[in-house]
């Protein structure tokens, strides 16, 4: 099989739209639209036609292209069922524990409840890959928006389970702004403290710094590492206020 390629496409202020296409059936799809016309002309400029549409979370940031991409292609729309009422385009609706099929590659879907009530994750394993949404960011997690802390840490204790190989895609470039809160939290965490230094070069140089992977994240990300909810909670708390 194949591995699928997959496109990183920075729309907005800090939001990156995710274009994957399965080269044996040609079945593309995209995670999270934002806007339609970036991710039509990204299509079109490698000859893809966009099938499918997955969606995590209902925040207009995520589901704003939905509608003109599904009319210039009739792709299908794939979204959390819980969040139906606030996506009216989906055309499907799925939940923890459902499979989702691009081509010959299978995603198992993940409940990730915190940032908003319904979120969801797409996990290729067979790619080692992973669709977060604003579940999870480089050295950050999503905020708090409709769940709790509690939900949060069991979301980063799923997330832990994964190999550190497995890519980390999300929604946003937040990392410069992650990583100088991270280092207050562990002011000793050497690898943190390296990887601020890494991210401000690549920041400075235009560079985006996203996928992540579960490895650097393991190292570096306070929200993964914290130990307990009322930890996380603590420190969500902090960087909301920073
Ligand atoms: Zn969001």
């Amino acid at each position: 099989m194949a591995a699928l390629d997959i496109v990183r496409i920075p729309v907005l202020s800090d939001n990156y739209v995710w274009l994957v296409h399965d080269p044996e059936s040609g079945a593309t799809m995209v995670v999270d639209p934002a806007v339609a016309e970036p991710v039509l002309a990204a299509a079109a400029e490698r000859g893809w036609t966009i099938t499918d549409i997955w969606n995590t979370h209902w925040h207009p940031d995520h589901t704003g292209g939905n509608a003109a991409i599904k009319d210039a292609t009739g792709c299908t729309i794939t979204g959390p069922a819980a969040e139906f009422a606030r996506i009216p385009t989906l055309d499907v609706q799925v939940k923890g524990g459902d499979k989702v099929r691009l081509g010959h590659h299978v995603a198992d879907v993940w409940d990730v409840p915190a940032h908003t009530a319904g979120h969801i994750a797409y996990h290729f394993a067979s790619d080692a890959a992973i669709f977060v949404g604003d579940t999870m960011f480089a050295m950050g997690c999503g905020r708090l928006f409709e769940g709790t802390a509690e939900q949060m840490f069991a979301n980063m204790q799923k997330l832990g389970t994964l190999d550190d190989t497995t890519r980390v895609y999300c929604a946003h470039e937040y990392t410069l702004s992650n990583a100088r809160f991270a280092v207050t939290v562990e002011p000793d965490n050497v690898a943190l403290a390296a990887r601020l230094a890494a991210v401000e070069s690549a920041r400075a140089a235009g560079e985006a710094t996203v996928p992540t992977s579960i490895g650097e994240e393991r190292a570096t990300n306070p929200f993964l590492r914290a130990p307990n909810a009322a930890e996380l909670g603590r420190i969500r708390a902090l960087k909301d206020a920073a």
